[in-house]
């Protein structure tokens, strides 16, 4: 909400600009922009976004051929049902048992499946409930990338078929063999060489993001590329994104004063000790603006290109590899982007509604759980009454009576929680569907926040859907964060 300026005399000399809200760049941590001095960014999944139905498509593809025609798994995998609507970010592969999980920040899980189908909440209960999961262990999985998801659509469709056909396999190395088949796939060109000779089919060209780098060159930023792609690829990728689009730009590279290539982060961000080279050639001892670098390491970048601090801002897509690396080994600043975003918001208007419902029903729950605990204790206190008249041998009756009726309000009490518990689960299902039929929001989980809105909270100090999102603000802007306050703060 924009207020008027509260100066007697001094209106606004223009209408305030409310940015859309799929459209702004969401603030954990304050930041500066005018404080920045070095804007870096990751190419893949940040400048280069990719149509994710068809990428997946891609890689199941390349993934199961290579299990089936090398690997010697059953040729059933070939009509498996390999659904890619079935990931979302922020899952959990349980290799041991099968499983893929959804956790909420306190690491319970909310939900699980088994192949693609849910297990009950006993079943989930029995397998996960009796000791605190641990991610970081050879038994799970994170899959924070969107590069990762068809991981797990190949991993839980290849389950749902073998459990059909009653296949027995062994499920951890099963997993183990999807991630090598799409690593291979990767490095063995099948899948960089379709992406590059049908890019209209796999890249979206955002139609501002020229002007957005523009923008940020003009106020006087430095732009550089760290990417892990490898230099071939990124100068493909990157003439398509940028090549002929804006006057005063020969090529791609006169946006960046830096650029590096198979950078291989996380990596990058934690040794010291590793030289930039020219792609497949020597190691260099300087950086020349417009020509492409490979390998290297955050010390060497600090050393050769002063991109030191709190002045930089790194803009990326990946919590682990960009952006939870680059907070804890440098003092950069981050940006995450995450393009799932505008579908979330989307839903997120369309569902305010039944949000408000759940919050009315909750504070309805409160209420009559509140009366029925005065009830419960008065019946008790008449139970008690009744024992003692009967000890005593006095008459019973009046008290007796108000004992039945008492016992008639705690019953309806009860039988109203229970429909307002129901309906309240029923909320939940339709919200959880309107995000996404399987998940629920990306971001939550049942009413806590999910372990990966978590992360994005904790590690990002800005979150938005596209590196455009930031022409809606000035290269000046002051981007703040929601006041935090503990709950004792808020009444
Ligand atoms: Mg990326």
């Amino acid at each position: 909400m924009q207020l008027p300026l509260p100066i007697p005399d001094l209106p606004p000399d223009q209408a305030p600009h409310e940015v859309p809200r799929r459209r702004r760049v969401y603030v954990n941590r304050n930041l500066r922009l005018d404080c920045v001095t070095m804007v870096g960014f990751d190419m893949d999944y940040t400048l280069a976004i990719y149509d994710q139905g068809p990428m997946d498509r891609l890689s199941i593809d390349a993934t199961v051929r290579k299990l089936v025609g090398e690997l010697g798994y059953p040729e059933c995998l070939l009509d498996a049902p390999f659904r890619t609507d079935f990931p979302i970010r922020g899952l959990l592969v349980d290799r041991e048992l099968g499983n893929v999980l959804k956790m909420d920040r306190y690491r319970y899980v909310k939900k699980a499946y088994h192949g693609m189908q849910e297990l009950s909440r006993e079943e989930r209960h029995k397998r996960y409930h009796s000791r605190p999961i641990r991610p970081g262990t050879s038994r799970y999985h994170w899959v924070d990338t969107l590069y990762g998801l068809s991981e797990v659509t190949v991993f839980s469709g290849a389950i749902e078929q073998l459990d059909r056909v009653g296949i027995e396999i062994d499920r951890a190395k099963l997993f183990d063999d999807i991630r090598r088949s799409i690593d291979l796939s990767h490095q063995d060109g099948s899948i960089l060489n379709k992406i590059l000779s049908h890019k209209e089919h796999y890249l979206r060209k955002d139609p501002e993001l020229p002007t957005a780098l523009h923008r940020l060159k003009s106020a006087g930023k430095g732009l550089f590329l760290l990417t892990n792609s490898h230099a071939p690829y990124t100068e493909e990728v990157m003439s398509y994104l940028f090549d002929g689009r804006l006057n005063g730009y020969s090529s791609w590279r006169s946006f960046f004063d830096v650029i590096v290539t198979a950078a291989r982060k996380p990596d990058f961000f934690r040794k010291d000790d590793i030289s930039f080279t020219v792609p497949g050639g020597a190691p260099v001892d300087s950086l020349e603006k417009g020509s492409i670098y490979a390998g290297g390491c955050l010390a060497e970048l600090v050393r050769l290109a002063d991109v030191d601090g709190d002045s930089v801002l790194y803009v990326g897509d990946h919590i682990y590899g960009d952006v939870l690396r680059a907070k804890k080994e440098s003092a950069w600043r981050t940006m995450m982007i995450i393009q799932e975003m505008d579908s979330e918001l989307r839903v997120h208007e369309e569902i305010t509604p039944l949000l408000d419902r759940m919050d009315q029903l909750e504070a309805i729950r409160d209420l009559l759980h509140e009366e029925l605990r005065r009830r419960v204790a008065r019946l008790k206190e008449l139970g008690r009454g009744l024992e003692r008249a009967r000890e005593a041998g006095t008459s019973t009756t009046e008290i007796g009576a108000r004992r039945v009726h008492q016992k008639r309000h705690v019953d309806r009490l009860k039988a109203r929680l229970r429909d307002l518990d129901r309906e309240l689960e029923d909320l939940e299902e339709r919200v959880d569907r309107s995000f996404h039929p399987f998940w629920g929001s990306l971001f939550k989980a049942g009413p806590e926040v999910s372990l990966f809105g978590d992360q994005v909270e904790q590690y990002a100090c800005l979150y938005t859907d596209r590196v455009s999102n930031v022409l809606q603000y000035s290269p000046m802007h002051y981007f703040r964060s929601p006041r935090d306050r503990m709950p004792h703060e808020l009444y």
